[in-house]
């Protein structure tokens, strides 16, 4: 005990107040959450909706209720439902059926609305999902999702590419950052350009350089992951 906690405040006191950590707590137990949280962590993000979320978010009783959930792994269709009610933002939208898909069941899970990611594709992977990082293609998933009445989007996410040394993170940060300036003109009625999320624990420092202005960090603050 005492070691998370020492880590978050050591990573917290290192960068800018206006950075927003989001603790990654996939695989973590109880334990290690609440000791994160007694730290001063503020913004939860998970992997999984159902079952691992939806039990942490139980389990954490009234402590849920003061958190910022974010749901920063790949959602799939059948579980929006589910996501809808725990979630503060949904960091991988990465299509614009997914968009519409959220938006048709945002009152019935009890929300007016749901404040969204776009995820970008950063490094062209064919094996991910996401908005290739074409400008052009972005503007028009904008406005093609313009109708949308019931979600929110509030900016974009990446991971880039996950093999490779931190420093060639860089690019593709840099790429997703010039697209989140550009996109801050367009201006759609359930958009607007403010959350640039990216950068990990082996890459945060570089993304922050780069723009972004919310950082997903877990295995700098909890150690290795078994
Ligand atoms: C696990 C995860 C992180 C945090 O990764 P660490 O290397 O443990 O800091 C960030 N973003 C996403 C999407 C993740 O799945």
């Amino acid at each position: 005990m005492g070691k998370i906690r020492d880590n978050y405040k050591k990573l917290r006191d290192s960068i800018k107040d206006d950075v927003t950590i989001v603790v990654a707590t996939k695989t973590r137990s109880f334990n290690e959450i609440t000791e994160v949280i007694e730290a001063g962590a503020e913004h939860i993000g998970e992997n999984y909706v159902y079952p691992e979320a939806a039990q942490k978010y139980e389990e954490l009783g009234d402590i849920s209720i003061k958190l910022k959930w974010h749901l920063i792994g790949h959602l799939q269709s059948n579980k929006i439902n589910k996501a809808i009610p725990i979630f503060d933002l949904i960091q991988t939208v990465d299509s614009i059926d997914k968009a519409k898909e959220i938006d048709k069941r945002v009152e019935n899970a009890g929300k007016i609305y749901m404040p969204v990611l776009l995820e970008i594709n950063s490094g062209k992977e064919k094996t991910k999902t996401g908005f290739l990082p074409v400008i052009k293609k972005i503007k028009e998933a904008l406005i093609q999702m313009e109708d949308l009445k019931h979600i929110e989007i509030r900016g974009l996410m990446t991971m880039g590419p996950q093999e490779g040394n931190p420093a060639d993170a860089k690019p593709y940060f840099t790429l997703t950052r010039k697209i989140f300036e550009k996109l801050k003109d367009v201006n759609t009625i359930n958009s607007k350009m403010e959350i640039l999320s990216m950068g990990m624990s082996n890459s945060y420092k570089v993304a922050i350089q780069e723009g972004a202005n919310m950082i997903r960090i877990g295995s700098l603050i909890f150690g290795k992951r078994e």
